[in-house]
């Protein structure tokens, strides 16, 4: 089973994406945390798209993700987390792969705006916090490896309007060239997990 899952930033896609994984034995694949590790050469300029909250450009993007598509953790399938995100990337994976489904996580600006002002995410394993909602049981701690709790570059205001801006712009059209579906995100994230269940029943 292959699935993506898209939705705005902060709408709990990362968060959903690892639950299916775990119960459906797929990988999990996020286009975000991917270009975060990558190192060498590139990784100064992937940062400068991020941090500005623009797209890193679609080639640079489509070999660093094929390349985790090819990886043997996923024989049972992937679940995509943030791609694609635009009209050229879903025509691309279109071609190489299979989609049984397109799931899109939906928030209002206005909670995506809330959720990522508050986000702290963990500078050593990625998890993520929020000082409203889901605070660590250590202030600035992460719970799950120790490490130091940060706001990540690209949750500042600019930035964020900047991704949500594309979210709406370019993200959302691709909806109709997959079969998907849509789910209700600004509810419980164990009730957003079950009505995703039931889409895939
Ligand atoms: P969010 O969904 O909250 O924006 P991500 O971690 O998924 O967070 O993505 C962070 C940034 O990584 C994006 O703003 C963009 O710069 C880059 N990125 C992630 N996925 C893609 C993609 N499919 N195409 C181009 N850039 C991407």
């Amino acid at each position: 089973m292959n699935l993506i899952l898209i939705g705005p930033q902060g709408s709990g896609k990362g968060t959903q994406a690892g639950r299916l994984a775990k119960r459906f034995g797929l990988c999990h694949l996020s286009s975000g945390d991917i270009l975060r590790s990558v190192e060498g050469e590139l990784k100064e300029e992937v940062n400068e798209f991020m941090k500005r909250g623009e797209l890193v450009p679609n080639e640079l993007v489509f070999k660093v993700l094929k390349k985790s598509m090819e990886s043997s953790k996923c024989k049972k399938g992937f679940i995509l987390d943030g791609f694609p995100r635009n009209k050229a990337q879903a025509e691309e994976l279109k071609k190489i792969v299979n989609i049984d489904k397109c799931i899109e996580i939906v928030i209002s600006d206005v909670e995506a705006m809330k959720r990522i002002s508050g986000r702290r995410t963990c500078a050593k394993c990625g998890a993520v916090y929020n000082v409203d909602s889901l605070r660590p049981k250590v202030e600035g701690v992460c719970d799950l490896c120790g490490g130091r709790l940060v706001i990540r570059d690209d949750d500042n205001e600019s930035a964020l309007k900047r991704r949500l801006q594309l979210y709406h712009r370019e993200t959302e059209k691709i909806l109709p060239m997959f079969n998907f579906v849509k789910i209700d995100g600004e509810q419980d994230a164990s009730e957003v997990f079950r009505n995703i269940l039931k889409v895939l029943e």
